[in-house]
């Protein structure tokens, strides 16, 4: 079933009774050719460029609980291509690319809006930093402007520019990032791989990989076994967890991130920003709401919620950016579990296990990755060959020290 407006208009008029079930529900089959784990964006994304792309028809999806429930469906929805180093700009940028025809590809709205993020500038230091990341941007084909204060002010002019600990020196814009509506990111994934022929199945967690002579023939599932040519694990925050079934120990620790929308408020922030000085990101949603956030709760953890000193952390940062924050009302906040990996960049890979494809540690970028994460894995699942954006997500980068550390942090994963 093709969306149009037309097809609005004809339901509006008939009772809705045309509309039908956006995907599938079926009951697993004995043996596909693909087997994703994982049905958050990553993993659908893959399962949509296996089919559309790549050609792969018998294609399951596992998903232990509703597709869109992990950090899909819980982050802060920022899309945007603005890093600095040769394995990770080139990959984000391919992403943004792929975002801006979203919509067309999977013909549904997932809402992407590119109304443009500002990391602000607070120090001499910072600027310079900015203006390298800045030109390293455009080396690669991405879009980035240097702005002075007084540009930053007439974009948002109510920011604590000059009575602030950190004043406001300028600003480094990307127009084309913006935000993207997260679920409709799952669910039109979902619909189109399911129109491919993709089985995506809910409600069934893997619970092991059954391995023959070094080789992974399937997965164990609260369903029952289903075998599998090829399995690819795409589980985020649950990394660790997942590949410890198969005996893997990987270089991610899993952490808590939150995220918090205030009361609805008239329109307020056209685009998105981030402090330079402290850590929190701000937008406003198509329903007001200011959706913001700021660092990882800094342990180990797998519950979906967080605690109140990073709520505390987070609002000063807020309130530092722009002081009248503090008079708007916190209506709701959750957690996600972020994979984190040791330098701050991801791993698309296959693993020593034959058959057995690995994609994480995503740590708290992974939304915006989303497509360019779907289309790699994909890539790598059918090829048997890193797409040429993901060359650098080797899982070997650990062993030879040739390090993706956009933030400079050393191994620290709390810290990227
Ligand atoms: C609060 C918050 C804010 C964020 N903000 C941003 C942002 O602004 N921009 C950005 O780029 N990124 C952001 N992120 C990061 C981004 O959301 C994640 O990196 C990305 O969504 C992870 O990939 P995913 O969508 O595939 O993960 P998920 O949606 O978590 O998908 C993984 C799926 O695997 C399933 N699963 C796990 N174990 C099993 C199993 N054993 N069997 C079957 N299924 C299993 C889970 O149920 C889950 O549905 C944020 C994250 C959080 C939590």
């Amino acid at each position: 079933m093709r969306y149009s407006g037309f097809k609005v208009i004809k339901e509006a008029l008939t009772g809705h009774k045309g509309w039908k079930p956006a995907w599938r529900d079926p009951e697993p089959k004995a043996h596909y050719d693909v087997v994703v784990i994982g049905g958050g964006g990553h993993g659908l994304a893959t399962a949509h460029y296996l089919a559309k792309v790549y050609g792969q028809r018998k294609v399951a999806v596992i998903e232990k609980g509703w597709i869109g429930g992990g950090n899909v469906g819980r982050n802060t929805t920022i899309i945007r291509s603005n890093y600095l180093l040769d394995g990770n700009e080139p990959f984000y940028e391919f992403s943004l690319k792929l975002w801006e025809g979203l919509e067309q590809d999977l013909n549904y709205n997932a809402m992407v809006s590119q109304r443009g993020i500002i990391n602000l500038i607070h120090s001499d230091a910072q600027r310079d930093a900015f203006t390298r990341r800045g030109n390293a941007m455009i080396l690669n084909g991405a879009d980035a402007e240097l702005l002075d204060a007084e540009q930053v002010r007439r974009e948002y002019p109510y920011l604590n520019f000059n009575d602030a600990r950190f004043p406001i020196k300028g600003g480094l814009a990307q127009r084309r990032g913006g935000t993207v509506r997260h679920d409709a990111v799952a669910w039109g994934y979902a619909r189109s791989a399911d129109s491919h022929g993709v089985d995506i199945i809910q409600n069934c967690e893997v619970t092991g990989f059954r391995v023959e002579n070094g080789k992974c023939l399937g997965v164990e599932t609260s369903k029952g076994f289903i075998g599998a040519g090829k399995v690819g694990c795409a589980v985020a925050g649950n990394s660790g967890r997942l590949m410890g079934m198969a005996d893997m120990r990987l270089p991610i620790e899993s952490h808590v991130l939150q995220a918090f929308v205030s009361e609805g408020l008239k329109p307020l922030l056209p685009g998105v920003i981030t402090f330079g000085a402290g850590h929190f990101y701000v937008s406003q949603s198509d329903k007001g709401g200011l959706v913001f956030g700021g660092d990882l709760d800094g342990y180990n953890s797998y519950a979906q919620r967080g605690n109140l000193p990073v709520v505390e952390d987070v609002c000063e940062g807020g309130m530092a950016l722009m002081p009248m924050i503090g008079r708007a009302r916190l209506l709701r906040m959750w957690g996600g579990i972020m994979d984190m990996s040791m330098d701050g960049s991801p791993i698309i890979d296959q693993t020593h296990i034959d058959g057995l494809y690995f994609n994480g540690g995503w740590c708290y970028g992974g939304f915006k990755a989303t497509p360019a994460s779907g289309y790699c894995f994909a890539h790598l699942l059918a090829k048997d060959a890193p797409h040429p954006t993901a060359t650098a997500y080797r899982f070997d980068r650990f062993r030879t020290g040739r390090m993706i550390d956009e933030k400079g942090m050393g191994n620290q994963p709390n810290l990227h």
